[in-house]
């Protein structure tokens, strides 16, 4: 089908909650996609630090096919080992306690949100401006923009928002509340690295009250910013974690990890969902996690997100660098524009955040030259 007759279809049967770019992508391999008509891109985006061991990473593919093969889905009724086998590696390699899957990031943080209201029943909700924790309800509730939340009022109760300040974080937090929930470096807002002194009063803050503290590493987490899971660059350990995004290699899968506290607050029946943990997803996670886990891999992210920074802190046009590892964003003056030039006009696949910040999110497999050419892509733009 031609990109034309797909247009035509959405414009009859899709429900227009997304503005698509006008490309149809058919096929991917490492960091490259291929069009319709065969032209390839350098993807820098990695559907959203999705597809962080590249695309259709050749273990992923095997463990993908030979699972669903074998046994496509049972429900959490019954037993399966990818999942066992990957609530343990989880759970080992972070905070100790126990794992519960979901499908996707906001559904491993309405999970968090429910763990935390019952450890702590009618409990508040403390969330920092500037947040984005997904678009159900519970997680709408959590993300503090006026035009996501808007129009969707009513919205859940007990969320308290608080700005990106220690003392301010260290006044909103009492017996009333049941969790402060932060990322990290917050993404989907632009890139924001939150100083290590929040992130401090927050593991305070929680200590004093007892409040649950819980990570929000669904784009942070899984090696993105250089290790494999963001906190372990802030010295502060939560309580409990959302994962979500490159966990399964470009296979939809979602998890919260505790620690052994809070790891059986929740009993049979409390919460569930039909998918989760299937073994197909848990099986691309499984062969997922044996990429990225691996300290030379990891120490790689270190070195080339340097290397993406300093590159881009050297182009023309732009004001500021932001970010970790490979989790990276620059000012410019219209980023709108810029990713949609790089996008049509160079085959660079980046995303805009907002008016003036682009974000760039390659796959952790990029290679020197990959990013030395992606460099030279966006410089040709200025030119
Ligand atoms: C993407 C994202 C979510 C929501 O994940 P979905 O899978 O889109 O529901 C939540 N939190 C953060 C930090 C994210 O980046």
């Amino acid at each position: 089908m031609t990109l034309a007759e797909l247009q035509a279809i959405e414009r009859e049967a899709v429900i227009p909650s997304y503005a698509r770019f006008p490309v149809e992508f058919v096929r991917g391999e490492g960091c490259r996609l291929w069009d319709d008509e065969g032209n390839e891109y350098l993807d820098f985006l990695a559907g959203i630090s999705v597809t962080s061991v590249g695309h259709c990473h050749p273990d992923v593919v095997a463990a993908v096919s030979a699972q669903a093969a074998r046994l496509d889905h049972v429900t959490n009724l019954f037993y399966t080992a990818p999942a066992m086998r990957l609530a343990q590696r989880l759970s080992r390699r972070s905070l100790g306690g126990k794992v519960y899957f979901a499908n996707s990031g906001a559904e491993a943080i309405e999970a968090a949100i429910k763990l935390a209201r019952k450890a702590r029943p009618q409990g508040e909700i403390v969330v920092v401006e500037g947040a984005f924790h997904g678009r159900t309800y519970g997680a709408l509730s959590a993300t503090p923009q006026e035009s996501r939340q808007a129009p969707f009022a009513p919205l859940v109760p007990g969320f308290v928002v608080v700005p990106r300040d220690p003392a301010a974080l260290d006044a909103a937090v009492g017996q009333r509340t049941a969790a402060v929930l932060l990322e990290p470096v917050q993404g989907e807002t632009g890139v924001h690295v939150l100083p290590d002194a929040l992130l401090e009063a927050a593991r305070a803050a929680c200590d004093r009250t007892g409040a649950a503290l819980v990570f929000d590493e669904i784009q942070c987490g899984m090696g993105r910013t250089g290790t494999l899971w963001a906190h372990e660059q802030t010295g502060v350990v939560p309580d409990a974690m959302t994962l979500a995004k490159a966990l399964g290699g470009g296979f939809p899968i979602g998890a919260l990890v505790t620690n052994p506290r809070l790891a059986d607050v929740l009993a049979p029946g409390d919460h569930g969902s039909t998918f989760a943990g299937g073994p197909v997803a848990a099986s691309a996670a499984l062969a997922t996690l044996d990429v990225i886990d691996d300290p030379g891999r990891l120490a790689r992210v270190v070195e080339l997100g340097q290397r993406l920074a300093d590159g881009l802190a050297a182009l023309p046009g732009v004001r500021e660098v932001r970010g970790r590892g490979l989790m990276l964003a620059v000012e410019v003056a219209d980023a709108p524009a810029l990713a949609r030039r790089a996008l049509l006009e160079q085959r660079l696949v980046v995303n805009a955040t907002g008016p003036t910040t682009v974000r760039l999110l390659p796959p952790l497999v990029v290679s020197e030259a990959e990013i030395d050419d992606a460099l030279r892509r966006l410089a040709a733009l200025s030119a």
